[in-house]
């Protein structure tokens, strides 16, 4: 249920309305808009049927959000929400662009490829210590010591870094290194590790599920908002598909979807979504093209000795070139890169 308030409803006025909603057992979430303020009530809203709010004061009207998920519509939000980390915002009118290895290997090695990314124009780094691979016999990630390297590279350039969470335990380690948190495509419905970051007090980029939904990855966003971190990044990375000549299919209609019925920002990793080298350029281009937010993009030096995902890694050089054209398309489309 959202609370539309009049213009110029008081802070009494709101906190009146709080407290009401408090003394039913249920849960709000105050949006302040630039035109007006309003109120997502979650929980078991039947109650508010027996209790109207539409006759406090400052309440202009009351309405049922008709989607599953509440504090990631459109309907609770009306605008864009911008992440800010440390002066970089996502979801502003700059494209931001998070470039870097797909596991963090070893430390000269991260440290040459991050300076390499910033160089280009990349302002966060990104590197996987916990590796969720399809095999358990492939390299899993180097663990804490990933992540002192990350840190390393991030005192060396002054990159923020980004990196992935893949267990509840690790959820305070990881959150001490990164400026971001990632949650993988795998654990996009891992319930627990969505709780869990939605505690702590560090942006998390969620990345759409191999087989899920639009409205599973609201779903999924909504558990992190609702456990209290309203700083949640939408990735889309492809899902599956019949095609098998690439690792997976990029749902271009995502961006625009998610621009309609949420106030997250979205990026779109097209690495993961290709698997091919030969096609981050185009697909980077297309998803600049209709409004992303930002890209999520491995470079690697020697991406034929890289332990992971070597095949859909950007040398620097064609990176630098791709951030160069990737320029005049933001700018075709009113934003900056
Ligand atoms: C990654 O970005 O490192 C990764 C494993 O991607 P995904 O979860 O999208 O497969
Ligand atoms: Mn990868």
């Amino acid at each position: 249920m959202i609370i539309v308030l009049k213009r110029g409803a008081t802070k009494e006025q709101i906190n009146h309305i709080l407290k009401k909603i408090e003394s039913l057992g249920l849960r709000h979430m105050v949006s302040k808009g630039v035109e007006r303020t309003i109120i997502g009530v979650i929980g078991e809203e039947d109650i508010l049927r027996v209790q109207p709010l539409e006759v406090y004061p400052g309440v202009e009207k009351v309405m049922p959000v008709l989607a599953p998920y509440k504090l990631v519509s459109r309907e609770f939000k009306q605008e864009d929400s911008v992440i800010d980390i440390k002066g970089i915002k996502i979801g502003g009118k700059k494209i931001v662009v998070i470039a870097g290895p797909c596991a963090v290997e070893e430390k000269e090695l991260l440290i040459s490829i991050a300076k390499k990314v910033k160089a280009a124009g990349a302002t966060i780094l990104r590197g996987g210590a916990f590796k969720p691979r399809t095999s358990p016999y492939s390299f899993q990630g180097l663990g804490k010591e990933g992540l002192e390297y990350l840190k390393a590279a991030k005192e060396e350039t002054g990159l923020a870094i980004l990196t992935e969470v893949m267990d509840t335990r690790d959820v305070e380690l990881v959150a001490e290194y990164a400026d971001i948190i990632q949650i993988g495509a795998r654990n996009m419905q891992n319930f627990n590790l969505l709780k869990e970051v939605g505690k702590c007090q560090k942006p998390v980029l969620l990345k759409r599920g191999l087989a899920a939904t639009l409205t599973e990855l609201f779903m999924s966003a909504e558990y992190i908002l609702s456990s209290g971190n309203e700083e949640v990044i939408l990735c889309e990375r492809g899902i599956r598909t019949f095609e098998d000549a690439t690792r997976n299919t990029v749902d271009i209609s995502a961006i625009g979807l998610v621009e309609e019925l949420s106030h997250l920002p979205i990026i779109v990793d097209p690495s993961h979504a290709t698997g091919r080298r030969s096609l981050i350029a185009p697909i980077s281009k297309a998803a600049v093209a209709a409004g992303a937010d930002g890209l999520l993009i491995e470079v690697h030096t020697h991406p034929e000795e890289a332990l992971s995902d070597g095949a859909q890694s950007l040398l620097p050089k064609d990176f630098e070139r791709l951030m160069k054209e990737l320029g005049r398309i933001a700018e075709a489309v009113g934003r900056s890169i």
